[in-house]
């Protein structure tokens, strides 16, 4: 039987999408990323049809022989990767994972003091988001706009007074690492913890260019598995505390998941150890396009913010496009030239600006993956400025794109799937 219409509409929409941000985009949204073709190829596998409630030896349901081997495996590679003790994989994104941890921590009417919103916290640190749905209140730290970072003498002062039950770091514009330690011992000593949220530079600290806030103070982390760490769409939580990772481990689930979604197991296990192999050059290479790009942005005539700090220390740039028209223009102008960001709050920006604010968010990971340099950041500055300032057609500025991708197209810093392995149990996906 051939296909019926709703079926060739489907595939056709599904290609469209494949070629245009895989192939054809220089994707610049800082938290995102791709798979190596192993990877994907582990991520493509009957666990995804699976259900395995409970911790690996302890399931609920019958079938998890492998599975649980798996579990096991990233939360050894994972440990291994990160130095740290204990690995809690089972959160299916970030902001399950901060779910879980916030609510081990805290009960409902409780105090939290988190990043300020406009300086970047994710909105599930925030009363608009898990916070609030927790019923968690949310008061922020204040932020010293010169130093592009949480204001510590402020922060102190304001944790000894509010005593919160814990105070969380991290954020999704994260340019320079945020004051663990002062933090850490400030709310120590009034009995509260501290979760450092490094979703957006889970790779950094992988690849040894960022610090492990679990290292400097922090009682447990949580991140996302899939922004500068290139795995599978997923959440993981972290900690050197035994009686934090107990707690965790309890209530992930039957609180916060059933189903942890199996298929992000090994795919998450083949990025850990390709991190093993080729983080440290990886993120390097993402800390120096971040520069490089930065700076060409600048001498192309934008306003790179944090200049007097040197822009950034991760794979995320912020502009304030103002001058050009605004971050829901130029977003929506690049976007027509094939060039992917997204708009974005700056720290003087109101709450309420958040379909027009005034700046763009930059992340270099994923075309640095794609084995951009330095160099050929300085290119894609050129474009946008053709874009932004010139005001050249998007759609003849979309044709260059497409051809200089052409030179980017395979994932670095990863494994390719063995020839012995094509058409075996393993598929291969990215079959549109
Ligand atoms: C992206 C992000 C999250 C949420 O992660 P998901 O996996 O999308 O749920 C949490 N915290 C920060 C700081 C983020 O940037």
């Amino acid at each position: 039987m051939s296909l019926p219409p709703e079926l060739k509409k489907i595939i056709e929409v599904t290609r469209s999408h494949n070629r245009w941000r895989r192939f054809e985009c220089v994707n610049l949204i800082a938290s995102e990323n791709v798979m190596s073709p192993l990877a994907e190829a582990a991520y493509f596998t009957d666990m995804m049809h699976r259900y395995a409630e409970g911790k690996p030896g302890r399931r609920y349901y019958q079938g998890n022989i492998y599975t649980d081997e798996i579990e096991l495996l990233v939360m050894e590679l994972m440990s291994k990767l990160l130095k740290v003790t204990y690995v809690e994989p089972r959160a299916i994104s970030g902001t399950v994972a901060n779910a879980v941890v916030f609510r081990v921590l805290a009960n409902p009417g409780d105090k939290a003091l988190i990043a300020p919103v406009q300086a970047g916290a994710h909105v599930s640190h925030t009363k608009f988001g898990t916070l609030g749905a927790l019923g968690i209140e949310h008061i922020e730290l204040p932020f010293d706009l010169d130093r592009w970072n949480v204001d510590v003498d402020k922060a102190v002062k304001l944790i000894e007074e509010v005593k919160p039950k814990f105070v969380t770091l991290g954020a999704s514009v994260y340019l320079f690492p945020h004051p663990t330690k002062e933090i850490a011992e400030a709310a120590h000593a009034v009995g509260a913890k501290v979760v450092h949220d490094v979703a957006h530079v889970l790779g950094l600290i992988a690849g040894g260019k960022w610090p492990n806030p679990i290292h400097e103070g922090a009682d447990v982390a949580t991140s996302s598995t899939h922004k500068t760490f290139p795995g599978p769409q997923g959440g993981v939580i972290f900690t050197n505390s035994e009686e934090m990772y107990k707690q965790v481990s309890r209530y992930v689930f039957p609180w916060f998941v059933s189903n942890h979604h199996l298929h992000r197991l090994p795919a998450t296990a083949v990025t850990a150890v390709e991190m093993m192999y080729f983080g440290e050059q990886y993120a390097d290479q993402i800390v120096r396009n971040s520069k490089a790009f930065a700076e060409a942005l600048a001498a192309e005539g934008f306003k790179v913010l944090a200049e007097h700090l040197g822009y950034t220390k991760s794979h995320t740039i912020v502009v304030d496009v103002r001058p050009q028209g605004g971050g829901a223009k130029i977003a929506k102008l690049l976007e027509d030239a094939n060039i992917i960001v997204n708009k974005n709050l700056l720290p003087w920006d109101p709450p309420d600006a958040v379909r027009d604010p005034s700046g763009i968010r930059l992340g270099t990971q994923e075309m640095t993956r794609f084995g951009m340099k330095e160099e050929d950041f300085k290119i894609v500055a050129r474009f946008i400025r053709e874009v932004a300032i010139d005001g050249r057609d998007p759609q003849d500025v979309k044709k260059k794109v497409i051809e200089f991708r052409r030179n980017f197209l395979e994932v670095k810093y990863g494994f390719d799937i063995p020839r012995d392995l094509e058409n075996s149990l393993i598929k291969i996906p990215m079959l549109l």
